[in-house]
């Protein structure tokens, strides 16, 4: 399979006041054509400025994207004008949020939002537009599209606006569907909708989906492969069969401790002792010792990288390193 999405030693930092906090440090995965990537992690993680990044998001006076490469369909996304990134964006590459509020104007009609990217990246006019989002109601499973079309956000409940979110993301038929906890705020039968649903329109199109989430319920029913991030690192990755079944790093191992129950809405990750360490502090080590019952000695002075154990799986730690075999 193709790669659609190829993420090579991507490094996001923010400068705050009291120092540079590496949000996103050294981070590689693909995501292949047709495959639902899963990001999974704490908050603070680094899940969601991953995928600001893809989507050329972080770009500010705090927030940089200071070293890596992001190939998108076999382009450097990071030599991209903003101009030349904004014709992706929308297009080929689509995201949706978990507060579609926050995505949605206010003050201009569901249709009318749902035309704009088929104007600007389709060139359809007007008429044609206004019929394609009428038809796109319709298949994101929204009855009486019409009138949909005529009212505001806030005249919608929110499983209809986040419908209407992923009618928009798919309008122009993007490649790559980036979804950042598109179903937290969704009760538990909504969100199964609305999950269903993405599947769907993955299978119809062969788009590939980069889910980020919490919810290891999620990860379960979605993802073909999952990358598990810690602290701004890839811990752990792999097959999402092979993960689950056999996963190596004691953080996945402990995430797991809690067995994901399908379509049950977890509101935080199986609570691991500890906390996850403060951003300014880091230093050389395994970022997760602190919280680790295996900690080596050399876990608190040097970081682990990423390997390959077999069957796709890779993880960052020492327990599976060679030379502390003997340890
Ligand atoms: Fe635990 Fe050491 Fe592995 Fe980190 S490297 S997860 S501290 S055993
Ligand atoms: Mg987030």
């Amino acid at each position: 399979m193709n790669s659609i999405l190829d993420i090579e030693h991507l490094r996001t930092h923010f400068k705050t006041d009291d120092g540079t906090v590496r949000a996103v440090d050294d981070v590689s995965f693909q995501v292949r054509q047709g495959e639902i990537v899963c990001i999974v992690g704490e908050s603070g993680s680094g899940k969601s400025i991953t995928a600001m990044s893809v989507m050329g998001l972080v770009e500010g006076p705090a927030g940089r994207v200071v070293g890596g490469n992001i190939r998108f369909d076999g382009e450097e996304l990071l030599k991209l004008s903003r101009n030349e990134l904004r014709t992706i964006r929308g297009n080929e590459i689509a995201m949706i949020f978990q507060e579609p509020m926050t995505s949605l104007n206010p003050v201009l009609k569901i249709g009318e939002q749902l035309m704009e990217p088929l104007i600007e990246h389709r060139k359809l006019n007007k008429k044609a537009a206004r019929k394609r989002a009428i038809e796109l109601i319709n298949e994101v499973g929204i009855s009486r599209a019409e009138q949909i079309a005529d009212s505001y956000p806030h005249e919608l409940s929110g499983g209809m606006l986040q419908r209407i979110m992923i009618a928009i993301a798919i309008s122009c038929g993007p490649k790559l569907l980036i979804a950042d906890e598109p179903t937290t705020a969704l009760d538990v039968t909504i969100q199964a909708q609305i999950l269903d649903m993405l599947r769907k329109f993955k299978e119809e199109s062969n788009m590939s989906i980069l889910l980020i989430t919490h919810d290891l319920g999620v990860v379960a029913e979605m993802a073909d492969y999952v990358v598990v991030m810690y602290a701004g690192k890839v811990v752990e990755e792999g097959e999402v069969v092979a993960l689950f079944e056999n996963p190596k790093h004691p953080y996945t191992q402990g995430l797991l401790k809690s067995k994901p129950i399908i379509n049950q809405r977890q509101e935080e990750l199986y609570s691991i002792p500890g906390q996850v360490p403060n951003p300014l502090e880091l230093v050389p080590s395994c970022y997760f010792h602190e919280r680790c019952a295996h900690c080596m000695e050399i876990c608190k002075t040097t970081q682990p990288a990423l390997k390959e154990v077999g069957n796709q799986q890779k993880v960052a730690c020492w327990l599976y390193e060679e030379a502390t075999a003997n340890v």
